[in-house]
């Protein structure tokens, strides 16, 4: 009997699970372009460009390989806008009697796939490192799930940066040598764009006039084929690979991508593996063209951070997307949708998102993150925004990242204490405090940063939980040892910040 092989939209790697299991000869592969997918959050115009572009080249790829493909595009007035009647149609015009696909990155997917009225097989997606199950074993009896003690099981097992059984240059983690605060470098090598073809012509227009979402759609930049993302891999490699460490944290004003690898589209859609990213950073330094601190940076990035959220992405379930540890219960601030800020590091990294679909770990984290987590804001609506407006962001990746290491959703299951600072650390890592109308040094008053002022009300308000946190005991002593003139003067300035936001007013 025919059976339908289903291939997401982010499962576009010629050996996914589901087309190894298949037979070219008899089964047919189902593809389809749906509103119920582009329209399932805001998503940026270019996430949903590049999602299209690349599933249709990858369809005329399979289809050149001797598959027969089944391709609704989103356009087709026979679509029926959602991936289970496109497989019901599909089912019908061609006799099929079941479904086999690859596990979905993202849990209501696999939901609506396992309630379908036909027999569906799910296979394991096994383009990861590690599996599903195998991250279950190491996480199993711990009461804390480390990143960095399953990252070093990570290089044993992969032998990646491996000197035998001990890890090359006798350390496991450079990070004392990375994250350097940014400097200006008229010199630094930028990423070179993919000028859009004929087929990302296409797909861009039927953007431009299907989706009316956050973000600007052209210039379009992106690699959509594994070509294409082949070329950026090796252009990191050798352009800025050499300076990933050292700029890893850094912000600078109109410098989106300083030494960044620009690869996470390219990875999470399936374009690249992980292991071979990883074996050209390993070459690299292993010829003497990149420092080790580098090298190793980078490889922590993907068999570390990047299969350690999966795997809790996978150990939680469903439920961990409901997580809200503070009870956090504010809107999302209109600034996170481009409303008028005065705070030039918002301002920097929510423009930079609407312009490109990409901000960095640091922009994400210890920024955009940083604001709503200090501001009290419901964690599932930051949730919602990061899954919308970034280019990489696919749930199983995405959630982890927002929930857990940044709004402290999970209680602390991916860190021991929330990711929260005051403006001296973006002062620290950027050059935007200089052209800001807030003043980074002023603790209290009109002028006073924002982050400075929701920090201790942040902790003051969490006291109870976060006091006797031996990471964050010290900050607890030096509030308490601050006159209480100046605390009042703090917390009623932070509450008029966050009057300020719930009112709809530009802080
Ligand atoms: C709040 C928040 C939300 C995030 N949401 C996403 C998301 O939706 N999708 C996504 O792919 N990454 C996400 N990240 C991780 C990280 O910000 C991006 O992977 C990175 O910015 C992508 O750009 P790059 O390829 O230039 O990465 P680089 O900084 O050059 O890093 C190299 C690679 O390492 C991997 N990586 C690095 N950090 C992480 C991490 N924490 N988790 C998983 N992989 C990582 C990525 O594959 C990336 O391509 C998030 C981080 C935070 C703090
Ligand atoms: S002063 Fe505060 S709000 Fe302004 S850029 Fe610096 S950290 Fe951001």
């Amino acid at each position: 009997m025919v059976r339908l092989v289903l291939v997401l939209g982010d499962q576009l790697s010629g050996d996914v699970a589901a087309l190894r299991a298949a037979d070219k000869a008899k089964d047919v592969v189902v593809m389809a372009e749906v509103m119920a997918e582009g329209a399932s959050v805001p998503h940026h115009p270019q996430k949903i460009a590049l999602i299209l572009s690349a599933m249709r080249k990858f369809a005329a790829a399979l289809q050149s390989g001797g598959w027969q493909v089944a391709y609704s595009r989103l356009d087709d007035p026979e679509n029926s806008q959602t991936i289970q009647g496109e497989l019901l149609r599909r089912a019908a015009e061609f006799g099929a009697g079941e479904v086999l696909a690859t596990k979905p990155g993202e849990w209501r997917v696999l939901r609506d796939l396992q309630d379908l009225p036909l027999p569906v097989t799910v296979l394991p997606d096994d383009r990861f490192l590690c599996s599903e199950a195998d991250f279950a074993i190491w996480a199993e009896g711990r009461k804390q799930l480390r990143m960095e003690w399953f990252y070093r099981e990570m290089r044993r097992k992969t032998g990646l940066l491996m000197d035998g059984d001990q890890p090359a240059g006798g350390q496991w983690n450079f990070d004392h040598d990375n994250r350097k605060p940014g400097k200006a470098d008229l010199l630094r090598p930028c990423p070179r764009d993919f000028a859009p073809d004929a087929v990302v012509e296409e797909v861009l227009t039927l953007v431009e006039a299907r989706f009316r979402h956050f973000g600007r759609l052209r210039p379009f930049r992106w690699a959509t084929d594994r070509t294409g993302a082949l070329a950026a891999l090796t252009e990191f490699v050798a352009d800025r690979l050499p300076r990933f460490g050292d700029e890893q944290d850094a912000m600078l004003e109109g410098e989106a991508y300083l030494s960044h690898a620009l690869l996470s589209p390219y990875l999470n859609l399936g374009l690249l593996g992980p292991m071979e990213v990883c074996l050209a950073a390993e070459a690299a330094w292993r010829a003497g063209r990149v420092p080790i601190a580098a090298a190793e940076g980078f490889i922590r990035q993907i068999i570390g951070w990047r299969e350690y959220v999966r795997g809790i992405w996978a150990l939680q379930g469903p439920e961990y997307l409901k997580k809200n540890a503070l009870k956090h219960s504010r809107a999302l601030p209109a600034v996170y949708w481009g409303a008028a800020t005065r705070m030039a590091c918002m301002t920097a990294a929510v423009g930079q998102t609407r312009a490109l679909a990409y901000a960095h770990h640091i922009q994400r984290l210890m920024v955009t993150g940083n604001f709503a987590l200090l501001a009290g804001v419901d964690p599932a609506e930051v949730h919602e925004w990061y899954l919308s407006v970034y280019i990489d962001a696919f749930e199983w990746v995405e959630a982890p990242n927002v929930l857990g290491m940044s709004q402290f959703a999970d209680g602390g299951l991916l860190g021991s204490k929330p990711y929260v600072s005051s403006g001296a650390y973006i002062n620290r890592m950027s050059d935007h405090c200089a052209g800001c109308s807030y003043k980074v040094k002023d603790k209290v008053g009109e002028s006073a940063c924002p982050f400075n002022l929701l920090y201790w009300h942040f902790l003051d308000r969490h006291r109870s939980r976060f006091k006797a946190n031996p990471r964050m005991g010290q900050m607890y002593r030096v509030w308490d040892a601050m006159d209480t003139g100046h605390r009042t003067a703090v917390l009623d300035g932070a509450e008029r910040v966050l009057a300020a936001l719930d009112a709809g007013e530009a802080v």
